[in-house]
């Protein structure tokens, strides 16, 4: 690359993850010369790192109620124009073996580096130009769009903005898109870390949590009129798994998130059930089914204590109104977070480029020609179960089409 003479392409791509990446390959693929600048020592960290290093790359049923944006209408095109079902045949192309893990999350079956070379190889085969540890110091827009980076000068009619969101900094993760944005009079929605799991301070949390960290078991769980049912795992520090995961889309800072710990069973019908069986046992005892022995130990001491009730006896000593209380401890547990793990452990970033000022069918900026925003970089938020990468896959392709 030339350091001191301007580089021309076509289209100049800023960001060589998931959504750079496949813009770049089906630019590349119109005919359009396309370079991929990435500050980062590798591209596509975040999808080495996802879905545990087998990437859960897509969902068999994707719907735009999938997604979070402040334009609820804006992802509807693009998920239509490019759908799950293209990813996975693209994937199956490439022969990469993968399979359903649940609820239509595909993941890759070996690892995750099967869906970078796959990208890799598309952008080679197409002649994508990538140049990482390439730091961007300045943007200027004349007859078209000039980067002043640590890898020389850079011009192209099309440049396109796919620094993702800033959910885990040592990753690559950088507000720089936002700050694009700004520089060409474009307003971003509020960001926040989001797919992540809340901590939990009280003393009173605190003492629980020393005792239960490390357990998991199915719960649902409800915030802001939505519920999601899944793993549910507390932490030293607060809640985990995907249900709290999937809430925190939801979640603004003071609310509280009501937990459903038995969401299959309900309990006044299971004691109608064991008071017709004379059951003789302790309440620790007849739910140790649902939950782990442990958990049931905490927890009703944990009750005891808040309910000057005694939880040792037999099921069947437990008066109706005491099986109210038990009820409900187990099913609306309700605790007020006092905050998320932040973008330290966040999977994405809520919020974004405002979708208004961006066509749907190319991703350009409405105010800015040639300028393009795709991928999380954008306010659309998906749901966890491979939803944010099939919007970087989508978005990518479309804008990939008209740069
Ligand atoms: C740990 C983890 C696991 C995840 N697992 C899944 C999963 O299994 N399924 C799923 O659907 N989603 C998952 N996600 C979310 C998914 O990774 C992102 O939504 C997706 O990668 C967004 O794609 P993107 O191309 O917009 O941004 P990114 O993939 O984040 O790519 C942005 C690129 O821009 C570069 N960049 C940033 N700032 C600059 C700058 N200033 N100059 C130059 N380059 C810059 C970065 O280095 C990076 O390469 C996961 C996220 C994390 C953090």
């Amino acid at each position: 690359m030339q350091t001191n003479e301007i580089n021309s392409y076509d289209v100049i791509i800023i960001g060589g993850g998931a959504a750079g990446l496949m813009c770049a390959h089906t630019a590349a693929a119109r005919g359009r010369r396309v370079v991929v600048l990435d500050h980062a020592n590798k591209i596509g960290k975040k999808i080495l790192m996802s879905g545990g290093g087998r990437c859960n790359f897509t969902n068999l049923e994707v719907k735009p109620s999938h997604f979070l944006s402040a334009n609820e209408h804006f992802c509807k095109s693009a998920l239509s124009r490019y759908s799950s079902a293209d990813f996975i045949e693209l994937v199956a192309q490439h022969g990469i073996p993968y399979h359903e893990k649940t609820q239509g999350q595909l993941f890759c079956d070996n690892k995750a580096k099967d869906i970078l070379n796959m990208l890799e190889s598309l952008c080679q085969t197409y002649g994508v130009d990538i140049l990482t540890e390439c730091s961007i110091s300045r943007i200027e827009k004349n007859t078209t769009f000039v980067c002043h980076t640590s890898c020389g000068i850079f011009q192209a009619e099309s440049l396109v903005i796919a620094t993702g969101g800033k959910s885990i900094p040592s990753l690559g993760a950088s507000g720089f898109g936002y700050d694009i944005a700004r520089q060409f009079n474009l307003t971003v929605t509020e960001t926040d870390a989001s797919l992540v799991p809340f901590i939990l301070t009280s003393i009173e949390q605190q003492a629980l949590l020393e005792q239960l960290a490390g357990i998991s078991f199915l719960a649902e769980v409800s915030c802001n009129g939505v519920s999601f049912k899944d793993g549910f795992l507390f932490t030293h520090r607060g809640l985990s798994g995907p249900a709290i995961l999937q809430i925190s889309n939801y979640w603004q800072v003071g609310m509280a998130v009501k937990i459903n710990l038995l969401p299959n069973q309900t309990l006044k019908t299971l004691f109608i059930q064991w008071r017709a069986q004379k059951l003789k046992q302790t309440l620790k005892n007849a739910l140790v089914e649902f939950f782990p022995k442990r958990f049931l130990e905490v927890w009703l001491v944990s009750i005891a204590a808040f309910s000057r009730l005694n939880t040792d006896k037999t099921v069947l000593d437990y008066s109706n109104a005491e099986v109210d209380i038990v009820s409900q401890h187990f099913h609306q547990w309700t605790v007020t977070p006092a905050g998320t793990e932040g973008y330290r452990t966040a999977e994405v970033t809520r919020g974004g480029v405002n979708t208004d000022e961006i066509s749907s069918k190319t991703f350009e900026s409405k105010k800015q020609p040639g300028l393009y925003f795709i991928g999380e970089v954008l306010d659309v938020t998906g749901h966890l179960g491979g939803f944010n990468f099939q919007w970087a896959w989508a978005s990518g392709y479309c804008a990939g089409e008209f740069v």
